[in-house]
């Protein structure tokens, strides 16, 4: 028998035809058309209890367009599509310009009209603006991390420009524009602006003292001439960056734009782009600085305390990106395990799988409310003194504890797609080469932890303000009691041999995240859900992984709370 005469065989392609005809199987369908917002519970209330209930409509516009077919396709295109750098055009002139894909562009676009770059710091601010921020921050985050490095950057530097009122006065109009204008001109001519920064240098990124950048005065203005470079400058094709370097009272904050005040390029130069791990959308460059004209912020001298201000509320943006990631892992977690049969029954069906997703939904619940109640703190510290005392050492636990979870969440939460969540086609690659970025941007996992022990021992109100917290839950479960009575007795007993040792802060500092989780969690969650998180977390009832809740943990409850608003 010839090929051509050959009888196809049951569950093979005919000779000739294409093997794709094999019928699809017991495949998961995409998770796509739904509403990023209305389907996390956890955040609809939180929103609303945190004072942000006016922006309900926005955050849910948002949400239904994220969870289009349409936004995770840009996703996708700006990761698979890289930016690429051009040092020179065709007759070898510097041009220092970085060309992004139309996705990222796109991207940009939307972040920058619903005003995540800059909602709470809008002339007619409400109150609850930074946690309103923070749920839109946290679902953007979900479908593409890389552009928001930008977006945040922006957001963070008016914190910081504010330190120098006629430089704000200038640049915060273009600011606060909604509108995204990516040509690469002089600020003047456009109708909106971005920031980044530079503080990172060969020699030293955590350790910034070791800067050795230069800033020479011009004169007897607050104009400076900066030499030197920068090791990560990400986003380069922001129209300034907020950049530390060392000027004759010490190191000092400047603003350094793309063009000087005249319009002429400044003397900025673009070395090469880092090939990194993950957040492959964004471009992080090199940078030399040869005479780049600059302005002081602040006051010369003290570039750290100006430009703490910015890292702070990057910080605050690593905690919401982390909690972003692992919510979506959980999603499309839940989800796969809805529609994916295995040994006879749907994954979700299944008791072992039971206990790993509910255990990935009370990390992430965890995550969420942590995440927005340091928001708040934002928010309330304006007014507040407990509340920024507590935002302190707030902003340092959240970004250390969140950021050090969402790996090893998103780790397992891939892992419940089985291979097909190991294939870049599904978005779970891209969130587990994101996550441990947090981590490692502004502020390593060590040096956020030595920060706890500063704010701990520098001034009494960041620890009283912490145990105010936690004292508003007390009495309502033994196990948190017994866990928060250990941490004082200890901290008191370190306090009387002097401060606490650098080489146990991580310890410390994972033991005061967990209270403060199992706090607002007995607060705003589930009894189902607070007493598994306190019963696996703080009482010892749990091994390494993910899926060792104890037997008592009512999983079904908690992985239903997920699922339903998936209408998975
Ligand atoms: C993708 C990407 C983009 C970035 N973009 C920017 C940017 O736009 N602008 C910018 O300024 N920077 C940027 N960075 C740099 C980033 O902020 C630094 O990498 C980070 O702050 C750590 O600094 P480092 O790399 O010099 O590490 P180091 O400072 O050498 O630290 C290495 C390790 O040692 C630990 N360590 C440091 N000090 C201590 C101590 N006293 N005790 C115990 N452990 C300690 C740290 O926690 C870390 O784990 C970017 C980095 C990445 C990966």
């Amino acid at each position: 028998m010839t090929a051509s005469t050959r009888q196809p065989v049951p569950g093979q392609a005919p000779a000739g035809q294409s093997v794709d005809d094999q019928p699809v199987q017991n495949q998961v369908p995409p998770l796509t058309g739904f509403n990023l917002f209305l389907s996390d519970r956890t955040l609809v209330q939180a929103v609303e209890r945190e004072g942000a209930g006016w922006a309900r409509e926005h955050i849910s516009e948002l949400g239904r367009f994220l969870g289009t077919e349409e936004a995770q396709r840009w996703g996708f295109e700006a990761n698979e599509n890289k930016p690429v750098l051009h040092t020179h055009d065709r007759f070898g002139n510097r041009r220092d310009e970085v060309v992004f894909h139309p996705a990222w562009h796109n991207l940009m676009r939307t972040s920058v009209e619903n005003r995540l770059h800059c909602l709470p710091w809008e002339p007619a601010k409400r109150s609850g603006a930074h946690v309103a921020r923070a749920a839109l921050m946290m679902l953007t985050a979900q479908n593409e991390a890389g552009h928001t490095c930008p977006i945040s950057m922006t957001y963070s530097a008016v914190a910081a420009l504010r330190a120098e009122p006629d430089l704000a006065a200038e640049w915060e109009p273009r600011i606060l524009s909604s509108i995204y204008d990516p040509q690469f001109a002089p600020a003047q001519q456009k109708s909106g602006v971005l920031l980044g920064m530079g503080m990172t240098e060969k020699q030293g990124g955590s350790d910034v003292r070791a800067n050795t950048t230069r800033a020479e005065k011009i004169g007897s203005s607050r104009e400076y001439l900066i030499t030197g470079h920068k090791w990560f400058c990400s986003a380069p094709m922001c129209d300034a960056f907020l950049i530390l370097a060392q000027s004759p009272k010490g190191l000092s904050c400047f603003l350094l734009p793309r063009f000087t005040p005249s319009g002429e390029r400044n003397h900025f130069y673009l070395q090469r782009l880092k090939d990194k791990l993950g957040n492959r959308s964004n471009a992080s460059s090199e940078v030399e600085f040869a005479q780049a004209w600059a302005h002081l912020v602040g006051e010369e001298g003290r570039g750290i305390q100006t430009i703490i201000e910015m890292v702070n509320h990057t910080r605050l943006d690593c905690s919401i990106a982390a909690a972003g990631l692992m919510r979506q892992a959980l999603a499309q977690a839940v989800h796969h395990a809805s529609h994916r049969r295995a040994f006879g029954k749907l994954l979700i069906e299944q008791p072992l799988m039971r206990n790993v997703l509910a255990d990935l939904a009370i990390e992430s619940e965890a995550a969420t409310l942590l995440m927005v109640r340091l928001a708040h703190s934002f928010d309330a510290r304006e007014s507040s003194e407990r509340e920024r005392a507590f935002c302190r050492i707030a902003t340092a636990i959240a970004k250390y504890w969140l950021c050090k979870r969402s790996p090893v969440h998103v780790g397992e939460a891939l892992e419940c797609l089985g291979g097909n969540g190991y294939v870049e086609e599904s978005i779970m690659p891209r969130l587990y080469r994101e996550a441990p970025l947090y981590s490692i941007w502004e502020g390593s996992g060590n040096v956020m932890c030595l920060d706890v022990l500063r704010a701990l021992t520098k001034d009494p109100a960041p620890l009283e303000a912490l145990l105010a917290e936690l004292q508003s839950t007390a009495g309502a479960d033994e196990r948190l009691d017994v866990y928060v009575t250990a941490i004082q007795q200890k901290l008191s007993s370190k306090a009387s041999n002097g401060s606490p040792h650098d080489y146990a802060a991580r310890e410390l500092t994972e033991k005061l995240a967990l209270a403060l989780q199992a706090s607002l969690l007995i607060r705003h969650s589930s009894p189902a859900i607070a007493d598994a998180f306190i019963a696996s977390r703080l009482a010892g009832q749990h091994g390494s992984a993910f899926g060792t809740l104890p037997e008592a943990a009512n999983v079904s409850s908690i992985v239903t709370a997920v699922a339903e608003p998936l209408g998975s």
